[in-house]
């Protein structure tokens, strides 16, 4: 295993800011992530686990640990017999090729799902999710490293603690755990997920005409492309972590005085169902514009996506104080504006989240 030392991190991450991780190390298997921590052990600091940084937001000073870019990567397909199909992927490798797996393989559930950038060993890290689908329904088991009893334990998809935007990777047992393979169990000859208001309506324009999974990936990915959600050098908008603010979870009854606040009725404020009628999902992006933020406004090298105002993006050269800036003053503006304090999607790495 090779340590490596002050290694940038902005080259690892999509917003392409943050400053150095004081040891950085390439990990390409269970005995080099557990070297790895013992090293930060023996050091007395923390470690990161690392996959895509498309999630990821490092501080301007860097990181004093030790970050474990989770490297191995491979991928497998297995006929079950009984009309579904498994895939078994590395950590390392890149969540897209799972799709594009899956959809030659006629294989459903992740179609919608395409065009996510970032890992494997991340996907279900906070459940990934988009037009309507989400991992957890089709993950069956992962693989991980218990870093506190350095043993590999196998963890059913129904004690992964999902929910939106949410696992126990990433709530109760943060950092715990290193996950290492994923197993995906998918339907063959399964139908396309078309539940979405974007994927049917990009359908109905064409024609109507049932779509097959591969048509409906490579729409997800055109759809993406125009929103700024695919990753590509060439378009800054993608320069971004995503989606930076969670949509909030509030109590059904709480919607009226919100709208009040908002100055609208409360027939106006876009509510989707959470599966419990006491608590509805309001929509961040649609806070955001209500609180007077634009499409692209500009703080420095900061802004908002000029095609969607959920996502911050690097304008080129930005810092991470900038992006911070820029954060605080959406959070501060939607809280004075409809009373919802937003959540943070990314990580922070090397400074706190926001409170
Ligand atoms: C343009 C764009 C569009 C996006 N669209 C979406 C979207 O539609 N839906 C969505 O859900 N997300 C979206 N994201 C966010 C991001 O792609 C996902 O969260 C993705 O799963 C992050 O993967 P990553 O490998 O880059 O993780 P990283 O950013 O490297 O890490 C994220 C977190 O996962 C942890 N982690 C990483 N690997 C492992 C591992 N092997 N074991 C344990 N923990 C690990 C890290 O420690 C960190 O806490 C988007 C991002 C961008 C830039």
């Amino acid at each position: 295993m090779t340590i490596l030392e002050n290694i940038s991190l902005a080259k690892y991450t999509t917003l392409g800011v943050g400053g150095a991780a004081r040891w950085f190390v390439e990990a390409d298997g269970d005995e080099e992530i557990l070297a790895a921590v013992r090293f930060a052990r023996a050091q007395g600091v923390g470690h990161f686990l690392l996959g895509g940084g498309s999630n990821l937001l490092v501080s301007d000073e860097g990181y004093s640990g030790v970050v474990i870019h989770m490297a191995k990567s491979g991928l497998a397909w297995v006929d079950e017999g009984d009309g579904f199909a498994c895939i078994l992927a590395g950590a390392g490798t890149e969540w897209d090729q799972v799709v594009q797996l899956a959809v030659e393989k006629n294989c459903s559930g992740i179609e919608c799902l395409a065009g996510i950038p970032g890992s494997v060993g991340a996907s279900p890290v906070q459940n990934i999710g988009a037009y309507g689908q989400e991992v957890s329904h089709s993950i069956l088991n992962l693989r991980a490293l218990d870093l506190e009893t350095e043993k590999v334990v196998d963890i059913s998809a129904s004690e992964c603690g999902f929910g939106y935007r949410r696992s126990l990777f990433n709530s109760t047992q943060k950092g715990r755990y290193a996950i290492t393979r994923v197993v995906y169990s998918l339907k063959i000859g399964g139908a396309p997920w078309l539940e979405y208001r974007d994927v049917k309506q990009y359908f109905a324009e064409r024609g109507g005409v049932q779509p097959s999974l591969a048509e409906v990936a490579a729409a997800v990915r055109e759809i993406r492309a125009r929103k700024g959600m695919l990753y590509a050098e060439d378009d800054q908008d993608s320069h971004s972590a995503g989606s930076f603010f969670k949509n909030p979870v509030v109590r059904a009854d709480a919607v009226a005085g919100l709208a009040a606040l908002a100055g609208c009725g409360a027939e106006e404020v876009p509510q989707y169902p959470t599966g419990d009628a006491a608590r509805v999902k309001l929509s961040a992006a649609w806070l955001i514009e209500r609180s007077g933020f634009t499409k692209g406004l500009a703080m420095g090298r900061a802004a908002l996506s000029s095609k969607h105002v959920l996502a911050i993006v690097n304008r080129g050269g930005a810092t991470a104080g900038e992006i911070v800036d820029l954060r605080d003053a959406v959070l501060d503006g939607v809280q004075a504006r409809t009373g919802i304090r937003l959540e943070q999607e990314p990580v922070s790495l090397g400074f706190a989240p926001p409170s």
